[in-house]
């Protein structure tokens, strides 16, 4: 049988990346009436160096976002990843399963640490913790924007070596990826992903923005010098991001998108774009600051999430526990 799993980290606010590279994928496998596990995860969150008070927000504004864009708490178990001990017990053992060398190699562990001159173990040991998430529920499938290709693979290699030390136990997880949307690009730099922990927050398009600052980010976003509309993913990436965002939200292709803007320039096809974007990001907004206004409604989807999580969790970590030979018998 089927299981999905995955997470989303309380650094920011959710943005158009991750609504329409993963958000969005949920909704349809939650509402196909799928056997699907969705964390925020916040034990990942605090690998960089963060402030208290804002995670603890982000958390709850993470859970409001989650439902607004159409997480049911009937249909999908909906948790706090911290308040499952599990999820970091677990990882211990893939953490003695795995090596240096493999983890050095990952691509966010290396874009991630750039920029750092303490890197903290954390960070470098993150896809482990990533892995027991996943296998913690003995998840089949796990719905990623195309950045977390490689941590999925990281897992599905760690739970070949622990089946192959310690007998069949997990099952093989795969990765799935919109390829039309998995990876949307930063409006500052089409080079670079759009990410939630970016410190130029004129990088992406947040579900929570106002009409008014949406229309300025757009406005600023990096293009060219070339002042029509063409889809040229190489050449013109800025471009082609636009394109491809307008894209996702309409359902239109980007070909289709370059004859309607015919004539324009790529100033007057950004208000164009803004006024696209605003009017279906207004719903969600709406939706979000009325859960916002519901605390208690929040935490309590998080403990009812925690306690069926909990719940589907501690079969698979006594199986493992005895398998691994904690298990010294009653
Ligand atoms: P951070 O900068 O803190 O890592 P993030 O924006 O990368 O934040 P995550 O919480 O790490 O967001 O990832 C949540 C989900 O969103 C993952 O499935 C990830 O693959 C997907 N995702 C993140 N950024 C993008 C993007 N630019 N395009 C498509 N999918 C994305
Ligand atoms: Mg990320």
């Amino acid at each position: 049988p089927r299981r999905i799993f995955s997470g989303i980290q309380p650094t920011g606010i959710v943005h158009i990346g991750n609504y329409f590279g993963a958000i969005q994928n949920w909704i349809k496998l939650q509402d196909d009436g799928e056997d699907v596990i969705w964390s925020i995860v916040d034990m990942h969150a605090i690998t960089l160096p963060h402030d208290p008070n804002e995670l603890r927000q982000n958390i709850l504004k993470l859970t409001a976002t989650l439902l607004a864009c159409g997480i049911d708490p009937d249909k999908s178990i909906l948790f706090q990843q911290s308040t499952v001990p599990m999820h970091a017990e677990l990882s211990w053992i893939f953490a003695c399963l795995a090596t240096m060398p493999k983890l050095a190699h990952q691509p966010q562990y290396k874009e991630k640490s750039e920029k750092l001159k303490d890197i903290p173990l954390g960070l470098y040991i993150y896809p482990i913790l990533q892995t027991a998430d996943i296998l913690l529920y003995k998840a089949t499938h796990v719905p990623v924007g195309e950045d977390q290709l490689q941590h999925i693979q990281l897992a599905e290699h760690l739970a070949q070596k622990f089946n192959s030390t310690y007998g069949e136990t997990f099952p093989m997880p795969i990765a799935i990826v919109n390829k039309d949307t998995g990876r949307i690009k930063s409006l500052r730099d089409p080079t670079q992903k759009m990410s939630k922990s970016c410190s130029d927050v004129k990088s992406r398009i947040d579900l929570t923005d106002e009409p008014d600052v949406l229309l300025n980010k757009v406005k600023k976003a990096i293009t060219d010098f070339t002042s029509e509309i063409t889809y040229e993913p190489e050449v013109r990436p800025g471009v082609a991001n636009l394109l491809n965002i307008h894209s996702m939200i309409t359902g239109k292709t980007p070909e289709e998108i370059c004859k309607e803007a015919e004539g324009l320039d790529t100033g007057k096809y950004k208000l164009m774009l803004a006024d696209v974007i605003i009017e279906n990001l207004n719903p969600i907004r709406k939706r979000i600051e009325q859960y916002m206004n519901e605390p208690q409604y929040l935490k309590e989807v998080l403990q009812e999430g925690a306690r069926k999580a909990e719940l589907t969790a501690i079969t698979n970590w006594l199986e493992v526990r005895n398998k691994v030979g904690y298990g010294i018998g009653t």
